[in-house]
């Protein structure tokens, strides 16, 4: 495949005439682009993908030109260099992909609607209208958009609209930005708009399929983090408006257009009466972390799709900042533990993982660098870490400087550590290059050598193999000892006599205390029971990271499996949900060890039941009104390990509750819901109840109801329901394509439908290429497969169906890293089985 040309260096648009008209009824775009700028050469190209350029005049004169499909570009041949008015004339189909222009589709009573809206990023700018499409290419926008308009409809985009002139509606100038932030949107929507302290005019913006308080939430959310935002960035927010829409058809979660923000409806819109906790936190940090891009990534912009996570990371650690501050009482760094730091570990722990920093070859490969465990989990650990090593004063101090330097322009990695390292005094960018450049982290093992020392040694850690080359980080130790380093900058550290260290600290001795550093930390089995022996009084973050980094050394073989099991118990009662969470997550784990319907599975299930004991009596299968934070997400997570263990008591009261509430099941309380419905689907399952649940999903407009639904149906235990339910995969009335990978999901992880799905996916592998092959989330079908095999039988079965497809753009290193991660399992499996089962035995 050809590399990537750019097309910057010849030609700089200052300033874009944008005419767009979207005709829907005829599914067709007809625009007129005028750019600005200097080109310096005669011979330049400008982007496009299947825009039918019909003319192009250069200062008013029909100047030749070709299309070169394969380079996305029109190349342009100019009288001279300089100064040019480049006017090109098009057309475009209007089409279903989620990229470029596209309709989302939903009902209203009955009657099927479009909103048209766009989504840019990356490189789809260039199906809108011809662009030098590279975040560099920073231009001012003039857009005047007409479309098949409808009385009552609203339009919005960038910037605030100006005026209508014969059905056009032109948008105020934008400021200088990036072509794949435009954006705008139309159709019959319902608003609610507030202002924050200093003017900015906030609104979210969604179907009228949704009731009106579902908009409540993100408003407030967004009022206040656009305050923080201009408090703790000491920068103004740069545009009059910051409008929050939220899109019925939508690839990612959340998309961050300067002052036209986009969203998947289920990450911006919930009904504030009945949304589990947990939900309304997901929805916070996304709006928070779209919110951070304002600034970080739309009014600085990466120069290159190379220092994507200087976007991403950044707002992804944001996002926690944020709401931390904006609702303390969830203690919202505690999901950080629970969602980005497992993400982070698991999969930077496969040989073959990409750098958080990575070069780009190839057009396909911009998409492939959207990694969520590397770009943004991994990166956001990063920068945690740079955090806690700069604290927030000379943070916020170097970032103002970052802005100021940088503002509407373009920036890398560089400028970020210099700003940083200027603000602190500290050579950031020494310290976080290793993190950076390097793919993978270390394990840090912690031991007393023959001579009494304690030692720190350091070592990349793999899971399923891999090739050790000798890779050192510069880790924060964190430690709770005086006598350890700030920072570990070689393989190996003495620290001292380990008798006398210990007696003078009176505690257990600990590194990454509080979880920051991106490392795994090994103890020799005397400093690890000495820490086991007082678990409960460290704090829940502490003890989910000891459990946490047991399960990855388990995994790696570092450590016997079955060593876990014994320690669940330990665990039990906790009543902390990070704590439980990753419990449940260890005890799930058992799950690949045990052959379904053997007596082995019946023993693990024995083992469930004694686990969720204490907690599913104390805290029962319905939320009670002012229980804490904690109570309310332990609950689904000791239910659903209840229903694993098939506790009779547990299944009737789930089904009584299920009855109570048959005639509007979206009544259930939210924070059960999912698992009610799943429940009633698993031991009261008929084709009544499949068909009642699925015509409730196509109906619908409770976004969270929807995501239950999903959860629930595929755990259907009668095949021919599965096969029904696999025969809706292609129906888009029924399952958005953006929703199909969790209905995909969950089929294959139900071990009874498990070769249904696998089935569908390969016989219509072709179809979902065609479908949402283009976009970023392609891969991950792949990924979803590969955390689910784990027997010799699937992973021969994966390698014969995707070794083919390496060669395909953007999933070579998905498919190698996915086998690696099957085989992985399959080796742990082997090696440890017959003493996980043991073990199991014995504690049952
Ligand atoms: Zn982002």
């Amino acid at each position: 495949m050809a590399g990537i040309e750019r097309f910057y260096p010849l030609f700089q648009p200052e300033h874009y005439d944008l005419f767009i008209d979207v005709n829907r009824e005829q599914k067709t775009i007809t625009g007129t682009t005028k750019i600005r700028g200097n080109a310096s050469q005669a011979k330049i190209a400008v982007n496009q993908k299947d825009l039918q350029v019909s003319q192009v005049r250069a200062n008013g004169n029909p100047v030749p030109f070709t299309t070169d499909d394969e380079a996305e570009a029109i190349r342009i041949e100019l009288p001279a260099a300089g100064a040019v008015e480049l006017e090109l004339d098009y057309q475009a189909p209007l089409t279903d992909t989620m990229m470029g222009i596209y309709p989302s589709y939903y009902e209203v009573a009955g009657e099927k609607k479009q909103v048209v809206g766009t989504q840019f990023e990356t490189t789809f700018a260039r199906q809108a209208f011809p662009s030098i499409d590279e975040p560099e290419a920073k231009a001012t926008f003039s857009l005047a958009l007409k479309f098949d308009e409808h009385p009552g409809e609203t339009v919005l985009a960038n910037m605030p609209e100006e005026r209508v002139e014969n059905g056009v509606h032109y948008f105020a100038q934008t400021l200088k930005m990036s072509t794949y932030l435009v954006a705008f949107a139309f159709g019959d929507l319902q608003s609610k708009m507030t202002t924050t302290k200093s003017g900015v005019e906030v609104g979210v913006f969604a179907t009228k399929a949704h009731q009106p308080k579902e908009l409540d939430f993100a408003l407030d959310i967004a009022k206040r983090a656009i305050e923080f935002y201009e408090d703790f960035y000491q920068t103004p927010y740069p545009l009059p408006h910051s409008w929050q829409l939220a899109l019925p058809d939508f690839s990612a979660g959340a998309m961050e257009n300067w002052g036209l923000i986009t969203y998947r409806e289920a990450l911006l819109l919930l009904d504030p009466d009945n949304t589990p906790l947990e939900t309304k936190e997901v929805v916070a940090t996304v709006i928070t972390h779209e919110l951070a891009h304002q600034w970080f990534g739309d009014l600085v912009t990466m120069k290159w799709w190379d220092d994507l996570w200087l976007n991403e990371s950044f707002a992804n650690m944001m996002e926690y900042v944020a709401v931390d501050a904006l609702q303390p009482d969830w203690h919202v760094w505690e999901m950080f533990q629970t969602s980005e730091v497992p993400m982070a570990l698991s999969r930077d722990a496969t040989d073959g993982v990409q750098s958080v920093h990575v070069a780009v070859n190839n057009p396909a490969e911009i998409d492939a660098l959207f990694d969520g465990a590397i770009v943004y989990a991994k990166g956001a650990r990063m920068l945690v870490m740079v955090r806690a090593l700069l604290g927030d004063d000379a943070l916020r101090k170097g970032l103002r400087q970052y802005f100021v330097a940088h503002q509407y322009g373009n920036a890398e990695g560089k400028d970020l550590w210099q700003a940083l390292g200027d603000a602190s005094g500290l050579e950031i960018g020494k310290i976080m290059n290793s993190w950076l450049e390097q793919p993978g982290y270390p394990v840090v093992s912690a031991t007393v050598t023959d001579d009494g020392q304690l030692t720190l040694r350091q070592q990349q850690f793999f899971i399923g193999g891999g090739t050790d080359k000798g890779r050192q980080w510069q880790i924060p130790l964190d430690s709770n000892y005086a006598a350890a380093p700030q920072i570990m900058d070689k393989p190996e550290l003495k620290l001292g006599d380990y008798k006398s260290l210990r007696k003078q600290a009176g505690i257990p001795f600990r590194v990454n205390v509080g979880n920051n550093s991106h490392v795994v930390v090994q103890y020799d089995p005397e400093l690890l029971a000495d820490i086991l022996e007082d678990v409960e009084t460290l704090t829940p973050i502490d003890q989910r990271q000891i459990l946490q980094d047991l399960r990855l050394l388990a995994s790696a073989q570092r450590i016997d499996y079955a060593r876990l099991i014994p320690l669940l118990q330990q665990f039990a009662e906790s009543e902390s949900a990070i704590v439980n969470a990753e419990l449940y997550a260890v005890a799930n784990s058992l799950k690949m060890f045990v052959t379904p319907g053997s007596p082995a599975e019946q023993e693990l299930r024995e083992f469930f039941g004694k686990l969720v004991q204490a907690n599913v009596n104390r805290l029962g299968l319905l939320p009670r009104t002012g229980e804490s934070n904690d109570d309310q997400k332990v609950r689904p997570i000791v239910f659903n390990a209840a229903l694993y263990a098939q506790l009779p008591d547990i299944i009737e009261q789930a089904h009584t509750i299920f009855t109570d509430h048959h005639a509007g099941l979206v009544s259930l309380p939210a924070d059960v819901r999912a698992l009610i419905l799943k429940n009633e689907v698993q031991n009261y399952g008929s084709a009544d109840l499949f068909d009642q649940l699925l015509t409730d999903y196509t109906t619908t407009n409770d976004v969270n109801y929807r995501e239950d639904l999903a959860a629930a149906v595929p755990n259907v235990a009668d095949p021919q329901l599965a096969e029904r339910l696999v025969s809706q995969f292609k129906n888009a009335d029924v399952i958005k394509p953006q929703d199909l990978r969790a209905w995909y999901r969950g089929l294959l992880a139900n071990e009874l439908n498990q070769q249904v799905a696998w089935d569908w996916i390969r016989n219509n592998w072709d179809w979902l290429e065609a479908t949402v092959g283009g976009d970023m989330e392609f891969a991950t079908f792949i990924t979803v497969t590969a955390r689910i095999f784990h027997t010799p039988e699937r992973l021969a079965e994966f390698k014969a169906f995707f070794e083919p497809k390496l060669e395909t753009p953007g999933l070579e290193r998905e498919i190698k890293m996915d086998t690696r991660t099957i085989s992985g399992k399959v080796d742990l499996i082997a090696g440890e089985q017959a003493a996980v089962l043991k073990e199991l035995t014995r504690n049952v």
